[in-house]
C-alpha cells in the first residue's frame, strides 16, 4: 500500500474515533449524565427548546433533517427511516445510566402539497422506543411543503416530541439519531449569486437542518453528525509541464535561460488553446448548464489568459534584450540551485511564471515599474521561493547595473514576529547568492541580510551600559545567544553557529565555527541589530511592517529611502548619519571620533532601494491598513524627492477579492495579479488537483455542551488513539487497515495536535483546560502565540521539527493563535482543532494551511454555533472549504480616515524635518526647537507651504477637502507653538497636538477606533 493511501486511512480512522466518542456509539453504560457528555447525534425535546430564543434553540436543537427539491410536484410518497437510541437512569443516587437498543423504524410518508408540518410515524416511533425500553420518549417525522414559484421544495425533519411530564427520572434527549430518506427523486440545489461561477460546481444534493446530509451508495439521502469535506492535494507539473517535456531545473535555466523560458511560454500558449478555446467553453456550457452570463464570464476570463500570455512574452523579450538582466537571471538560478541543498532542483511553473511577469519592470523602467505585482497562490504552493528568486535576481541585477551597495529590497511581513524558519530560508538563499557572486566575480558589496524586527526579538541598539529602556548588557556572556536567529549556517549547513559581541567594532554577529565553512570564521553577512542595519545597509532587509514607523523617528533610516551621509574611516564602523551630540561625527559606534568620508548627493542616490515587498497583503486592513497607506506614501515621497525614483512594489495575497482597490488605497498605484485563475477551480495551467487527500475538514456543531468541552474531548480521543497505536501497533494497524510497518511514521505524523484560537483569550483558556480536562498522561503542551518569548518559540519549533525519540517526551499539543498562521512550515503538524470560525475567511485559509503540508491533514472546525457567522459557515461548509477564496470578504481599507490622519500627520512633519530639511540646514542639524525656528525663518518656509508638502507626502490631495483642511490645521498649530517662545518645548517632537508624537508602531491606533472614509 502506498503511503498517501495509508495516511488517508489513518486520518479517516482517527476521525471515526472522535465521531463515535461524540455520539456514544460504543458505550452502553455510563456513570455520568449522557446529556452532559455527548455532542453529536442528540436531539433535545421540543418542549424544552420551544421557549428558547433562536440562538439557544441552535445550541441544543430539537430536530434534525433536511431540505430537498423533489423533481416532481406533489403529492409525494417516500420513506423515512429513523434510527435512535435512549439512555435510562438506572441508579439516580450513583448516577448510573444504561443505553437502550437503537430503534430502526421506517415511516412511510404521503405528503400533500401545501402540507404544513404534517406529522408521520408518531405511534410507530414512540412504540419502538417503548419496546426498546425507553418508556415515554416520543418522536415524529414532520414534512412541510416549502415549494416556491412552482419549484417543489420539502422540509423533512425528525422532531423529539417527548412531553415535559414524561420520564421524570430518565433522559428526555434522543441519541444516535439518524434519518434516511428513500424513494424520493430530488434535484440538487444550486448555489446562486457568486461571481465567476462557471469555475465551480455549485450543486448541493440537499441542505441539512442542524446536521449534514450525504448521498448513500443506494442513492438515499442520509443525515450526518459532522460535515466532512475533503480537499485534494494539488500537483504543479503535469502533461505539458511535466519534467520530461519541460526543463525548469535551476541548472538548465542557468545554462540556457532564453530557450527554456520560451518553451514554458509555448506550453502555456498550447494549453490555453485547448482549455480556453471557444469550442471547449461551448461544450462546458452545455454539459454544466451555464447561463449566458456565465458563458460571457468565461469568455472574458479567456481574454485574461491571453493578456497573461503576452505579459510572459514581454518577460522573455526583456531577457533577450537586456544582457545584464539575462546574466542576473542566470546567476539567480545558480544561487537557487545552491540554496536548495538538493531538496529540490527546479522551479514550479507558476514560480517561474511570476518571476517572468516581473522582468519587464527591471529592464524598461517605464509604465511597468508602477504596477504593484501581486502573486496569488494557494498556501503551500511555494510562494516563499518565488520571493527569494526575485530578491536574489534583484541583488544581482543591481550589482550588474552599478548599484553596488545599499539596500536592494525591503521585505515586510504584517505580523509582530517573523518565523525562524522563514528567516533561515532567506538567509540560505542570500548566502548561496553571495557564494555565486564571489565565484562569478560580480562587483559590489557582499550580498547580505538584515533582520529588522525589534520589539524584543532583536535589539534596536547595544548600549554602552544597560539602561532602563534598554537593559542589554554587553558584559553579560549569555546576552549574544539570546539573539541567535539562525540554527544552521546558511553557508555550510553546519549547526555550529554562535553569536558573539565584538567590542572593538561594536557588532553582534552570527559566526560559524565549523572548519569547512567557506566563511572561514568571518562574521556571517547577517545583521540583526537595527543600528547595524543602518551601518551596513544589507542587500535585503526582512522584517515586520511595524518598523516603517521609524521613518518618522530615526534619522538613521535614511538608507531606506536614499543613502547615508558618509562612511566612517574606522574598520567595520560602516555608514554614518546625521550628527548628534552623542555621536559628533555621525558614526553609530559609541565614542567613535574617527574621520568620516562624506558621500556626495549624487552617490547617495545610488543607494535607493529597488523594491519594497509586502507579504500577506490582505492583512493590511482596517486601522493597520489605513495607517500603513500613509506610511507607504511617506516612504515613496521621500525616496522620490531625494532620488527621483520610487521602488517597485511586489506583494503576495491570500485573496483576490477587491485587491485592485486595496492596492490603490495602500500604494496609490494600479495592481496586477499573477496568475489569473484557470478555467475551473480544480485545474489551471499552473496546478491541478490529484486524487490524494490534502486535508479532511470536519465541521462540528457542539449540541448541548460547550465548545471547550468538545475541544477537550476531541484532544483526549485523538491522543488516546495515537497512544493505542504506540502500545499496540499490530492491533491498531489491523483496525485501520494498513500494514503495521507504518506505525512509527503514523505516530510521528499524527501524534501532535494544534489547537487554534482566534483570540489570545481563547488560546489561554484552551491551554488551561488541557491541564485539568484532558485525562492523558503525560501531555506536553506548548503555546505559540504573540505573547510567547522569542527563544521559547525557537525551542518549540525546533522540538516540533526534530522530535524526541521517545513519544512521551515529545510535544503533544500546541495551542496557537494567528502568530503561527504564517511561515510555520512543519510537516509533522497534521491535526488541528479550530475553536470557532475565524473572523475572516483569509485567516481560516491561512491557519488551516499550517497542517497537512506534506501529508494528509485532519482539521476540526468546532463552530461557535450561537454566532450568526458560524451558523452560516456551517450551512454551506462544503462550498466554504472548496471555494474558500471566493468567500474571502473584500478588505475594508481606506486612506482618508481623518482619525488616522491625525496620528500620521506628525510622522509627515517629522520625517520631512529629518530627511528633507535637516540635510539642507546650515549645520545639518535641526535637533532643537530653536534651530528649527531659525531654519524656517531663514528659508521662509511657513505653515501653508509645509502643510501642502505634508499632504503630498501622505498622499492626500486638495480634492479631499476635509482631510486636507485637517492637515493645514495641524500645521498651523505646529507653527504657532514653534513661534511661541513661552510654549516651552525643547525638541521638535514636542510640538504636536495634545503632546502627541509620531506613532511608535503602526498598530498604535487604539483598537476600538472606527476607521472610515470620513
Ligand atoms: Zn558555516
Ligand atoms: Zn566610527
Amino acid at each position: 500500500m502506498e503511503r498517501p493511501e495509508a495516511y488517508r486511512r489513518f486520518v479517516t480512522w482517527l476521525d471515526d474515533q472522535v465521531t463515535v466518542a461524540g455520539r456514544g456509539d460504543d458505550l452502553f453504560a455510563l456513570d455520568t449524565s449522557p446529556a452532559g457528555r455527548f455532542w453529536l447525534g442528540r436531539v433535545a425535546p421540543e418542549t424544552e427548546t420551544a421557549q428558547g430564543m433562536k440562538r439557544e434553540r441552535r445550541m441544543d436543537p430539537c430536530a434534525v433533517g433536511m431540505r430537498v427539491r423533489p423533481t416532481s410536484v406533489g403529492p409525494w410518497s417516500f420513506n423515512v427511516r429513523v434510527k435512535a437510541a435512549a439512555w435510562n437512569c438506572v441508579d439516580s443516587k450513583d448516577d448510573h445510566w444504561a443505553k437502550t437498543e437503537r430503534i430502526d423504524v421506517t415511516v412511510p410518508v404521503e405528503a400533500r402539497p401545501n402540507a404544513e408540518a404534517e406529522r408521520f410515524g408518531t405511534d410507530a416511533i414512540s412504540n419502538a422506543l417503548a419496546a426498546a425500553g425507553a418508556n415515554g420518549l416520543m418522536a415524529q417525522v414532520r414534512v412541510t411543503d416549502d415549494s416556491w414559484r412552482g419549484a417543489p421544495e420539502l422540509v423533512i425533519e425528525l422532531v423529539n416530541i417527548t412531553p415535559e411530564t414524561a420520564r421524570a427520572r430518565g433522559e428526555r434527549h434522543l441519541f444516535e439519531v439518524e434519518i434516511e430518506v428513500t424513494g424520493l427523486e430530488t434535484a440538487p440545489f444550486i448555489l446562486e449569486s457568486l461571481p465567476d461561477s462557471f469555475r465551480y460546481d455549485r450543486r448541493m444534493p440537499a441542505l441539512g437542518i442542524n446536521c449534514g446530509v450525504e448521498v448513500t451508495t443506494a442513492d438515499a439521502l442520509r443525515t450526518t453528525d459532522t460535515l466532512v469535506v475533503e480537499r485534494r492535494r494539488p500537483e504543479y507539473t503535469f502533461e505539458g509541464t511535466s519534467p520530461d517535456r519541460l526543463d525548469l531545473t535551476f541548472r538548465g535555466l542557468a545554462a540556457d535561460s532564453v530557450s527554456r523560458v520560451a518553451e514554458l511560454i509555448e506550453a502555456y500558449r498550447r494549453w490555453g488553446e485547448v482549455h480556453w478555446s471557444n469550442q471547449r467553453l461551448e461544450e462546458r456550457q452545455g454539459a454544466e448548464a451555464w447561463n449566458p452570463e456565465m458563458f460571457e464570464e468565461a469568455r472574458a476570463a479567456a481574454e485574461d489568459h491571453l493578456e497573461e500570455l503576452s505579459r510572459l512574452r514581454r518577460g522573455l523579450d526583456a531577457l533577450q534584450r537586456d544582457v545584464q538582466l539575462l546574466r542576473a537571471f542566470s546567476l539567480m538560478n545558480l544561487a537557487m540551485d545552491k540554496a536548495s541543498h538538493g531538496a529540490y532542483d527546479r522551479w514550479r511553473p507558476f514560480q517561474l511564471g511570476f518571476i517572468l511577469s516581473v522582468l519587464p519592470s527591471f529592464s524598461d523602467a517605464g509604465s511597468d515599474w508602477d504596477f504593484v505585482e501581486t502573486v496569488w497562490f494557494a498556501t503551500g504552493g511555494g510562494k516563499t521561493e518565488t520571493y527569494l528568486g526575485l530578491l536574489v535576481l534583484t541583488a544581482f541585477y543591481d550589482r550588474l547595473r552599478g548599484k553596488v551597495t545599499g539596500i536592494s529590497a525591503w521585505s515586510r511581513f504584517p505580523l509582530r514576529m517573523l518565523s525562524l524558519q522563514q528567516t533561515q530560508r532567506f538567509a540560505d538563499a542570500l548566502a548561496a547568492a553571495e557564494l555565486v557572486r564571489r565565484k562569478e566575480k560580480v562587483k559590489g558589496a557582499p550580498i547580505s541580510l538584515g533582520y529588522f524586527v525589534g520589539a524584543g526579538a532583536t535589539p534596536n541598539e547595544i548600549p554602552k551600559a544597560p539602561t532602563d529602556s534598554n537593559p542589554i548588557d554587553v558584559d553579560d556572556d549569555d546576552m549574544p545567544e539570546r539573539y541567535r536567529i539562525l540554527s544552521v549556517c546558511p553557508f555550510c549547513q553546519s549547526k555550529q553557529v554562535v553569536t558573539k559581541f565584538h567590542r572593538g567594532n561594536w557588532t553582534l554577529r552570527h559566526i560559524c565555527v565549523a572548519d569547512e565553512c567557506p566563511m572561514e570564521g568571518d562574521p556571517l553577512p547577517i545583521y540583526i541589530v537595527d543600528q547595524e542595519i543602518y551601518r551596513f545597509l544589507p542587500t535585503v532587509v526582512i522584517g515586520t511592517l511595524d518598523k516603517a514607523s521609524l521613518i518618522a523617528m530615526q534619522a538613521n533610516m535614511r538608507g531606506f529611502v536614499e543613502g547615508p551621509s558618509g562612511r566612517c574611516t574606522e574598520q567595520m564602523h560602516g555608514y554614518t548619519y546625521a550628527k548628534r551630540s552623542s555621536r559628533p561625527n555621525g558614526c553609530l559606534v559609541p565614542d567613535c571620533q574617527a574621520a568620516v568620508e562624506p558621500i556626495s548627493t549624487n552617490d547617495r542616490k545610488q543607494f535607493a532601494p529597488s523594491f519594497r515587498l509586502q507579504d500577506e497583503l490582505h492583512l493590511l486592513r482596517d486601522s493597520l491598513g489605513a495607517v500603513d497607506s500613509h506610511y507607504e506614501a511617506l516612504l515613496d515621497f521621500l525616496q522620490l524627492e531625494l532620488t527621483g525614483t520610487r521602488p517597485k512594489i511586489i506583494a503576495s495575497s491570500a485573496t483576490l477579492t477587491g485587491y485592485e482597490r486595496q492596492v490603490d488605497v495602500l500604494y496609490q498605484r494600479e495592481g496586477r495579479v499573477f496568475p489569473v485563475p484557470g478555467p475551473s477551480a480544480g485545474e489551471s495551467f499552473w496546478s491541478r488537483e490529484t486524487d490524494n487527500l490534502l486535508r479532511r475538514f470536519v465541521a462540528v456543531w457542539p449540541r448541548g455542551v460547550t465548545l471547550e468541552w468538545v475541544s477537550d474531548r476531541t484532544t483526549t480521543i485523538l491522543q488516546q488513539s495515537v497512544r493505542r497505536l504506540l502500545e499496540d501497533p499490530e492491533v491498531v494497524c489491523a483496525e485501520v487497515g494498513v500494514p503495521s510497518l507504518y506505525a512509527p511514521e503514523l505516530l510521528d505524523l499524527y501524534g501532535t495536535n494544534v489547537i487554534y484560537g482566534n483570540t489570545v483569550r481563547d488560546v489561554e483558556a484552551a491551554r488551561r483546560s488541557l491541564g485539568t480536562q484532558v485525562p492523558v498522561e503525560p501531555l506536553n503542551v506548548v503555546a505559540l502565540t504573540g505573547q510567547a518569548a522569542f527563544d521559547e518559540v525557537r525551542e518549540a519549533l525546533d522540538r516540533l521539527q526534530n522530535p524526541e525519540p521517545d513519544f512521551t517526551e515529545r510535544i503533544h499539543t500546541v495551542t496557537a493563535s494567528s502568530m503561527m498562521s504564517h511561515g510555520v512550515d512543519i510537516n509533522r503538524l497534521n491535526i488541528m482543532t479550530v475553536l470557532g470560525v475565524p473572523l475572516t475567511t483569509a485567516e481560516f485559509i491561512q491557519a488551516t494551511a499550517r497542517v497537512g503540508r506534506s501529508h494528509p491533514g485532519l482539521v476540526y472546525v468546532i463552530h461557535k454555533i450561537g454566532r450568526e457567522r458560524d451558523a452560516t459557515v456551517y450551512s454551506h461548509f462544503g462550498p466554504f472549504i472548496h471555494q474558500g477564496d471566493r468567500f474571502v470578504e473584500p478588505i475594508p481599507v481606506t486612506r482618508s480616515s481623518r482619525r488616522v490622519l491625525q496620528l500620521t500627520t506628525p510622522a509627515a512633519i517629522e520625517s520631512r524635518r529629518l530627511f528633507i530639511h535637516e540635510p539642507k540646514s546650515p549645520a545639518q542639524r535641526l535637533t532643537t526647537v530653536d534651530l528649527l525656528r531659525k531654519y524656517f525663518a531663514i528659508t521662509g518656509i511657513g505653515s501653508e507651504g509645509e502643510a501642502l508638502a505634508c499632504a503630498v507626502a501622505l498622499g492626500i490631495d486638495e480634492t479631499q477637502h476635509m482631510a486636507f483642511a485637517d492637515i493645514q490645521q495641524q500645521l498651523n498649530a505646529y507653527f504657532m507653538r514653534l513661534e511661541d517662545h513661552g510654549f516651552g518645548a525643547r525638541f521638535p517632537n514636542e510640538l504636536f497636538d495634545q503632546g502627541r508624537k509620531p506613532m511608535r508602531s503602526l498598530r498604535d491606533v487604539e483598537a476600538q477606533i472606527p476607521v472610515s472614509d470620513d
